[in-house]
């Protein structure tokens, strides 16, 4: 095990922006993890876990203690009878070869969440989702490193605080936990219509009737390959802002001036709106491109927010800044930001 130091985070974001961190190592197991946090702790370092790096932001000012890039791997099956099983994966196996590999024994739970960046470590965080699946649907348990009480434990699925995009990994317990695996129960069973919207149609226009999961997540794969950018060729975190959810009374006041706006609703008295459609009608059409900052939007969708050539963190900022005042002034709506920017204690 290699405690590098002084290494630059760029290529640990898929934004592919920030400064140097202190010091950065590669874990591969649960006793080299062990290893590295009773060092950091020895030297009271500041410490993150991360994994591909696809919903984080560094800050130009880098990271001041050790960054922990998992690797650690697994994938085993139980079965619990002839239909379902329990998988437990290693959390920093790449997300969607796992995904593959359980849609190929044929299990149904993880198709639609096929294609999404990042590792498994990552799911539980912000409790993925995609095409009317959450992870949260089909998570059993998470087997974490406990920085509190320094020991491993199980946290079952109740436990984990899951909420749309959210979970307690996110919120209360920030940096507390240190994933080490994940289990999933899944099914044979294949998953019946009616789909989200955008995969229903899919299937219509190419009047599939059959939903095995490998079809399933073909579709989802095409789909979201003719939508969004690959973080390998272009710089990017995926939807940059959360879809704004907003009380009733927000609702009607927006509908009467705007009466095309895009909405779903969520639960009695909220409304979900589309950011992509506020970002768009507030003068930040697809494909945009902002020369002060180099930062962007991808052609085919508004929610993208690319890194065309900035030189910083700091013109992923600005930029940032333009969209949210944006839309503020035009329909008084605070966009958030989706990935999390990590700063050091000494920056707040
Ligand atoms: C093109 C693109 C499309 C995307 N599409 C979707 C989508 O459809 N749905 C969706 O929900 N997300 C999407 N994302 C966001 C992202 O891919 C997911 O959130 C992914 O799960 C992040 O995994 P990661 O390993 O890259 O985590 P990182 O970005 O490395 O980390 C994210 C957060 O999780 C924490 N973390 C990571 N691993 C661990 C661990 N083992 N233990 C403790 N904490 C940990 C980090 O500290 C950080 O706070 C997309 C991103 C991109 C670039």
């Amino acid at each position: 095990m290699q405690i590098q130091e002084n290494v630059s985070l760029k290529p640990y974001s898929t934004m592919r922006l920030g400064g140097n961190a202190k010091y950065l190592a590669e874990v591969h197991n649960k006793n080299e993890l062990i290893e590295l946090l009773q060092w950091s702790n020895g030297m009271q370092l500041p410490t993150v876990m991360i994994g591909e790096g696809s919903n984080i932001i560094w800050t130009d000012n880098g990271y001041s203690g050790l960054v922990i890039v998992n690797k650690i791997s697994g994938f085993e099956v139980e079965r619990i009878d002839t239909k379902q099983a329990k998988f437990t994966f290693g959390s920093g196996e790449p997300w969607d070869k796992t995904v593959q590999r359980t849609v190929e024994l044929g299990y149904s739970g993880l198709e639609q969440l096929s294609y999404i960046p990042g590792t498994v470590g990552g799911t539980p965080v912000q409790n993925v989702g995609a095409y009317g699946q959450e992870i949260s649907n089909v998570l059993v348990e998470v087997e974490a490193y406990d920085s509190q009480t320094d020991q491993f434990v199980i946290i079952p699925s109740e436990q984990c605080g899951f909420g749309y995009r959210t979970s307690r990994f996110k919120t209360n317990d920030k940096r507390r936990f240190f994933i080490t695996a994940v289990s999933v129960k899944l099914t044979k069973q294949h998953l019946q219509p009616p789909f989200y919207t955008t995969l229903q149609q899919y299937f219509n226009d190419r009047n599939i009737h059959e939903y095995s999961p490998a079809i399933v997540r073909q579709a989802v794969i095409d789909i979201r390959t003719s939508k969004l950018p690959d973080p390998n060729e272009k710089a990017n975190n995926g939807s940059f802002f959360s879809n704004p959810i907003v009380s009733d009374s927000v609702f009607e006041k927006l509908n009467q001036q705007f009466r095309d706006i895009p909405h779903w609703i969520v639960s009695k008295n909220k409304y979900k709106l589309s950011a992509a459609w506020l970002i768009e009608q507030s003068g930040f059409s697809k494909g945009f491109q902002d020369i002060d900052t180099g930062m962007g939007l991808w052609p085919k969708q508004a929610l993208v927010v690319v890194n065309n050539s900035a030189k910083s963190a700091k013109d992923l900022q600005s930029f940032k800044d333009k969209i949210i005042k944006a839309v503020e002034t035009k329909f008084d709506i605070t966009l958030e930001q989706e990935p999390e920017t990590i700063t050091n204690p000494s920056d707040n």
